[in-house]
């Protein structure tokens, strides 16, 4: 306490504020995850074209992380790093699944891995999940079997926004049942995450929202009907809906903590599962090379947001390169929860980097592996393989969209990044499933 407190002083962040919320009761957990939302695409990202006032907003009360990475460039093995925070391929969680009908019936979120709500259950949060889960069809892999004691949303991997089309195969549910629901989809998501939040402000809550906004389907909310008449594209301008919709969203979710007097004893991160797939949905990626579905910075960089009144400075950006299996160790650190000795989390408590009490990188090493791609980053140097060619090898101190292979030029650093990762990759399991044809 006296340790951070003094690197508060030191960060010149108010202390009252500090004390009286640490003291008080432990800080609520929220979790916003956008789905395909590329790097480029919100305000405080440098996007242009689509306010997002109050996704940015979080990086103007908060730290933007701008070296933010998931763990795979696709949907499920993303969200089963950040759950366990442990690189997924570890167990075998290396690729999406097919629909729901056509999944593998193993597929799931292994039953031996502990959930990011049980440690905070077990530290005496009271636990809730709204959105997409995407980690397993199965009764016993659901989220009301994976320590969140309230569920609303869907079990697949993406879902309309308008209730014009039944989806039997993948039907919004609330707990363990599914329901009827006539709002768009982000705004009932919305509505939801403010309900659990009022519902439970006296409490330390853990909300995990994770959105499908904005994968496809390309549906715009009808409400906005007229709104972005400037953008000329239509399959962009009902984009710009589907974003804006996941914005107010969020505002809506941050203005509920505001009303109930928990925004300033919460931690909230925000961050998208992967990169933007431009063709399928226009989401941006600038100014970084690739999509979603590759492990160029295009598919695994994303926006990385985390605010938290009194501990984390204001508008700061941090540059060390950080990823999303760190939000539950930085979540279990604030909360005061303990990870088993068991346990190898890969991730690590972020608070006192980005307090900047600690200025070493919390990572000497990045790694990806998702089928026959591959990827490292140790320091600036990113070592990289996307199918039968060599590894290219890319400086991105000097490259940030990776065009000039050094790896002819580099050898030697060549040779130190293909050790490391083979270190890594000796580590890890062979996937439980297949990769679905399309993906
Ligand atoms: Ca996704």
């Amino acid at each position: 306490m006296r340790m951070i407190a003094l690197s508060l002083c030191i960060l010149g962040v108010g202390i009252g504020a500090f004390a009286q919320g640490a003291e008080q009761k432990k800080p609520n957990i929220v979790v916003l995850v956008a789905d395909d939302l590329g790097y480029g695409e919100c305000g405080c990202q440098g996007g242009k074209d689509i306010p997002t006032p109050h996704i940015d907003s979080i990086a103007k009360n908060g730290v933007r992380c701008t070296n933010g990475y998931v763990s795979c460039p696709v949907c499920s093995p993303t969200r089963a790093g950040l759950i366990t925070g442990r690189y997924q391929q570890r167990f075998g969680h290396e690729f999406n699944p097919g629909p729901p009908q056509q999944a593998e019936k193993n597929f799931g979120l292994p039953l031996t891995e502990k959930p990011f709500p049980t440690y905070l259950k077990e530290a005496g949060y009271v636990t809730g999940m709204v959105g997409k889960w995407h980690l397993g069809y199965r009764d016993d892999y659901q989220p009301p079997r994976r320590g969140f004691d309230e569920f609303f949303g869907f079990l697949g991997g993406a879902h309309p926004y308008l209730p014009n089309r039944p989806t039997p195969a993948n039907p919004i549910m609330r707990d363990g049942k599914a329901v009827e629901e006539k709002a768009y989809l982000t705004d009932a998501f919305a509505r939801e995450a403010a309900a659990f939040i009022t519902k439970h402000q006296k409490e330390p809550f853990f909300l995990y929202l994770p959105f499908n906004g904005v994968h496809a389907p390309i549906q715009p909310a009808p409400r906005h009907a007229g709104l972005f008449g400037d953008i000329k594209d239509e399959k962009r301008r009902k984009f710009a809906s589907m974003l804006t919709a996941v914005d107010e969203a969020v505002g809506v979710v941050l203005d509920t903590l505001k009303k109930t007097g928990t925004l300033n004893n919460t931690l909230v991160f925000f961050i998208s599962d992967n990169g933007g797939p431009t063709k399928q949905t226009t989401s941006r990626n600038d100014p970084l090379r690739g999509f979603k579905g590759q492990v160029f910075e295009g598919g695994i960089r994303v926006p990385f947001l985390v605010q938290y009144p009194g501990h984390l400075p204001a508008g700061k950006t941090y540059e060390q390169p950080v990823i999303a299996l760190d939000i539950l160790p930085t979540a279990l650190a604030a909360a005061g929860g303990k990870v088993p000795e068991k346990i190898k989390l890969d991730g690590v408590n972020l608070l006192p980097y980005l307090q900047g009490e600690n200025k070493k990188a919390p990572h000497e090493i990045l790694t990806w592996r998702f089928g026959q791609q591959w990827a490292i980053r140790k320091g600036n140097w990113k070592l990289l393989k996307t199918g039968k060619m060599a590894p290219m090898l890319f400086d991105l101190s000097t490259d940030l969209g990776e065009s000039k292979d050094l790896a002819a030029d580099k050898p030697e650093i060549v040779k130190e990044l293909q050790k490391d990762y083979d270190a890594w990759n000796s580590q890890l399991s062979k996937p439980l499933w297949q990769r679905p044809r399309q993906q």
